[in-house]
């Protein structure tokens, strides 16, 4: 909806077309033993012959706390129960727990979910995305496949991401390649001169694949899924985190049926360019601009605002 309540189609961008087949919703994969992807190379190196495989995001849930929505339940109970959770026999009804889960979720009081961990396996991701993820400070830890330490000249096989508008199409997918495939050489070249493997890794692009074990709190991965879920980030994080959101509403769909942008949400989009997303139509949600609160011009008018008033100095 525009501000004045019209349905308005607005343009959507080519990144966003090229992009619109990033899954949002599915079943539940189940991880093969190998890289699902596309071999679009095989470089000769090291006397034989290393496949490139283009591969794309897995997500498996290894570790939930048990009953989470119970247990989120339970401790928005505690705070509204004169005597102690203990004295209770059973779990919550289904009708208190969702009424619990929902008053106290919306508004806000998330310390809540603060007590339900999540760990995922996660393959198949860019550099370039792992290190947009690991901006999530709060309520994350992360454990990440070392460059380091594994040495790529012993493995079968190298994966890397490339993005799917370059995927599709041949002259850019070889423009893409050749870089790659440069510093893949440029790598085994050093490594096989005797060049530590972390510091032949200077030579790695960020389409290069890695894996991370990552175990964050239902409060933390619920800022996490209004950021990542949104349109506006970037495709192969987005992609990532809808898997995550996916896995995690398998086991605790009470916690994340609160979970997604803020224009499913909260059917208002904040985002500076939200005209410009194909979701804001679709999902029927209003876009605003937040309101500027104080101007050097004008000045902040403490009796207005009510400060002053309200605290009767
Ligand atoms: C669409 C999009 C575009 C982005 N573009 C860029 C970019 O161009 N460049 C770039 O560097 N990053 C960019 N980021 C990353 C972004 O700035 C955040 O680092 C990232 O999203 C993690 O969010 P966060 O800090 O809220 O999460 P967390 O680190 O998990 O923090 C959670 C919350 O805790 C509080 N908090 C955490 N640390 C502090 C602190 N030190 N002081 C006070 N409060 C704190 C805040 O309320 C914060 O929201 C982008 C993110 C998105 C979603």
């Amino acid at each position: 909806m525009s501000q004045s309540g019209q349905k308005v189609k607005y343009p959507v961008s080519e990144s966003q077309k090229e992009n619109a087949n990033v899954p949002q919703t599915g079943k539940t994969p189940t991880l093969p033993s190998g890289p699902p992807g596309r071999v679009v190379a095989v470089i000769a190196v090291g006397g034989r012959s290393l496949p490139v495989i283009a591969v794309h995001p897995q997500v498996k849930l290894l570790a939930a706390t048990l009953n989470a929505d119970d247990i989120a339940a339970l401790a928005a109970r505690q705070c509204y129960l004169p005597g102690s959770v203990l004295d209770r026999e059973g779990p919550l009804p289904e009708k208190t727990r969702t009424r619990l889960l929902g008053r106290t979720i919306s508004s806000g009081h998330h310390s809540v979910i603060e007590h339900n961990v999540f760990t995922f396996g996660i393959r198949g991701i860019s550099r370039a995305c792992s290190h947009q993820l690991v901006r999530h400070r709060i309520g994350f830890s992360y454990d990440q496949q070392s460059q380091r330490f594994v040495d790529f000249t012993r493995t079968e096989f190298i994966e890397i991401v490339v993005p799917p508008n370059i995927l599709r199409r041949a002259d850019m997918l070889a423009a893409f390649l050749q870089p790659v495939e440069a510093s893949v050489r440029s790598y085994f070249a050093l490594v096989s001169a005797g060049i530590a493997p972390e510091d032949a890794r200077f030579t790695l692009p960020n389409a290069f694949e890695t894996k991370l074990v990552v175990s964050a709190n239902a409060r933390a991965l619920l800022h996490f899924f209004e950021l990542r879920t949104c349109q506006r980030a970037q495709w192969e994080i987005r992609w990532l985190a809808n898997l995550m959101l996916r896995e995690v509403r398998r086991v605790a769909p009470g916690i994340f049926r609160f979970a997604g942008p803020t224009c499913v949400t909260e059917g208002i989009c904040w985002e500076r360019d939200g005209r410009d997303c194909p979701r804001l139509s679709r999902s029927g949600a209003e876009w605003r601009q937040r309101r500027v609160a104080w101007t050097a011009e004008e000045g902040l008018d403490v009796r207005e605002s009510g400060t002053r008033a309200d605290h009767g100095s």
